[in-house]
């Protein structure tokens, strides 16, 4: 697997960019507006050239686009559905504008109006994200923890989605590691893993994945709660990851660490512990 992080751009792209040469990343993860607002930066000529530029010198591919927090297109409240609309059909106009290959976003909550009406309302959002789609601009589907009304806990949410969209390949999935196992697909270790993998398989075919969300989880696994935890220390575990790294069927995928960065320096220590558990398994004293 190709290996990132999500870099901040609170400081601005080039700064963005800095961080994930940096790193070292192989590829990266940006938001392009204020996460748990609406409102997008402009960025000037200059500073979207000089971020291009880094990420091609150092081969950062592919660059992902996550969307703002606040998105729900399964939302039966219009003026929230249309706003998530305008909001991620920007996403994918500033992810062409940046050289990015994919907008990630999450399912949304239905609300209590029901899973077939939140489908409906997100299967028509994304036909219309894609008819009016820059080229090379793929939009990703995240699974979710499945915390109250939340959707896309369940893989037979992607397998309906992508019936009603007949299949369009410009739809992919990007499976979190942390969501999953809380939302009870066990990761904490190899055969749990695979049970989980085939789960996927089975509903949508594991070449719809085309992202991993790398993160530990702080919460038990089945309890439903998105608390994203440093490699290693939380309830999915060293010899999960290293199980999850391993399997052939998601050789060459690109995965981006959301960790949090609670002490400077904790992307970069994520970013080796997963380095390390690819090469040479679990550290020692952590089994
Ligand atoms: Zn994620
Ligand atoms: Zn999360």
């Amino acid at each position: 697997m190709r290996v990132g992080v999500h870099v901040p751009v609170a400081g601005g792209l080039l700064k963005a960019a800095r961080r994930a040469r940096a790193l070292g990343c192989e590829c990266a993860q940006v938001f392009v507006r204020n996460a748990r607002g609406w409102r997008g930066r402009s960025y000037a000529k200059a500073e979207v050239e000089g971020f291009r530029h880094i990420l091609a010198v150092r081969g950062v591919s592919p660059l992902v686009i996550h969307s703002c927090y606040l998105v729900n297109l399964a939302s039966p409240d219009k003026v929230l559905r249309d706003q998530s609309l305008r909001s991620v059909a920007d996403d994918m106009v500033r992810a062409a504008a940046l050289g990015g290959h994919f907008v990630v976003f999450h399912f949304g909550h239905h609300m209590g109006a029901g899973v077939s009406s939140g489908l409906e309302s997100v299967a028509s959002a994304v036909r219309s994200l894609l008819s009016d789609a820059p080229p090379g601009v793929d939009l990703l589907l995240e699974n979710s923890a499945g915390r109250g009304t939340e959707m896309g806990a369940d893989w037979n949410d992607f397998a309906a989605l992508l019936d009603l969209l007949g299949g369009d390949e410009r739809v992919g999935i990007c499976f979190d590691t942390c969501h999953a196992h809380a939302a009870g697909h066990r990761l904490d270790g190899p055969r749990r893993v695979g049970r989980a993998l085939r789960a996927v398989d089975t509903a949508v075919g594991l070449s719809r994945v085309r992202l991993v969300h790398l993160n530990d989880c702080r919460a038990p696994a089945g309890s439903h709660v998105d608390h994203h935890e440093h490699i290693g220390r939380g309830t999915i575990g060293d010899v999960g990851f290293r199980s999850l790294l391993r399997r052939r069927e998601l050789r060459g995928r690109c995965a981006i660490l959301e960790t949090p960065i609670e002490r400077p320096g904790d992307d970069r220590r994520n970013l080796r512990r997963i380095k390390r558990l690819q090469r040479r398994g679990v550290p020692r004293g952590r089994r």
